[in-house]
């Protein structure tokens, strides 16, 4: 028996890898295999479209929430940005330019538990001045959700609500004890309920072991998430995790395909951190990944997207035609 042969041919056949065999693969002895595997996978299940999206940290800082790893949370004393809402200018300024690089979407983030209801009036005139420029998709992520704000979203034009999971359930509590991981769940629902799609993935560098993360990618799988991102831990200055190691960058190519064979049809983004991993990066598009957040990150520097473009033009990936 070829686990990795049999897993891939299953896999293809449309069957669910399970816990036991995604546990098998991580420790399969050749993991060059298995990640290129992965990206066959990818390629079956996805083709080559690569799916770029942007963010905008719209409101950035001043967070009453505790998460460990979080530049953001009021708690931690760190150098981020801290203010209520971007200035629009500079908002358009990085959305048109986006738009012009070939980005399709483009998602306003807030820092926070939860945005406040009358604060989404702003970030409507913010996305109505995108629309009438470019033809970019509306992503958000403004913490948790109730029923009334996901509709106003909804009625803004927002097709896809970003929440993070973070870390699988049976970890969470070690990361954050403001708000549960059931709240990220009900706000994913909600979400869903009032029409967007789903955008939800985790951090991978916490400490957290393979098995963990074999458990979010499960979990993810579980509600259905066709849009997962993965950040690689970045350790930030006054952060209680400033002094964990850096991810090495074979654990996060095993992680990467690991994702694939278990959400062989989800978009697998790589966000924040990716540039932690080095020169040898764009590998993770090699072993599954087909996506990624691009330009500048909330609280970390990412790479020009012109660069990220020609580096994944070269692998073999294609864009769409520019959005503006
Ligand atoms: S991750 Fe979000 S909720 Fe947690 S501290 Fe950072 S901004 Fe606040």
């Amino acid at each position: 028996m070829d686990l990795l042969r049999d897993t891939f041919s299953a896999v293809t056949a449309g069957a669910a890898v399970s816990r036991e065999t995604a546990l098998l693969l991580a420790r399969h002895p050749d993991q060059p295999k298995l990640w290129s595997a992965a990206d066959r996978l990818r390629r079956r299940f996805m083709g080559d479209l690569f799916h770029l999206c942007s963010i905008i940290n719209a409101r950035s800082g001043g967070c009453s929430e505790d998460c460990r790893f979080c530049a953001q949370s009021a708690r931690h004393q760190t150098d981020a940005p801290v203010y209520a809402m971007i200035d629009h200018d500079e908002a358009m300024r990085i959305a048109r330019s986006n738009a012009a690089a070939g980005v399709v979407r483009l998602s306003l983030v807030t820092s926070g538990r939860a945005a406040e209801e009358s604060a989404l009036p702003r970030f409507n005139s913010l996305y109505e001045q995108v629309r009438r420029e470019t033809k970019l998709e509306f992503c958000a992520s403004m913490g948790l959700l109730d029923q009334r704000k996901a509709g106003m979203l909804a009625a803004m034009g927002v097709s896809r609500y970003h929440c993070n999971l973070e870390t699988a359930e049976r970890c969470f509590a070690e990361f954050c004890t403001t708000h549960t991981w059931q709240d990220k769940v009900a706000t994913l629902k909600t979400a869903a309920a009032a029409g967007m799609s789903l955008c939800s993935g985790g951090i991978i560098g916490l400490g957290e072991s393979m098995e963990d993360r074999i458990e979010l990618a499960l979990e993810l799988r579980a509600l259905g998430i066709r849009s997962i991102p993965l950040n690689i831990h970045t350790p930030i200055s006054g952060t209680p995790l400033a002094e964990l190691p850096p991810l090495p960058l074979t654990e996060a190519l095993t992680t990467v395909a690991l994702f694939r064979f278990l959400n062989p049809e989800a978009v697998i983004r790589m966000a924040g951190g990716r540039q932690l991993l080095g020169p040898e990066q764009h590998r993770c598009f090699a072993a599954g990944a087909n996506g990624a957040i691009v330009g500048n990150y909330l609280t970390t520097a990412g790479c020009s997207v012109a660069e990220d473009i020609a580096r994944l033009r070269e692998m073999g990936f294609v864009f769409p035609s520019a959005a503006a």
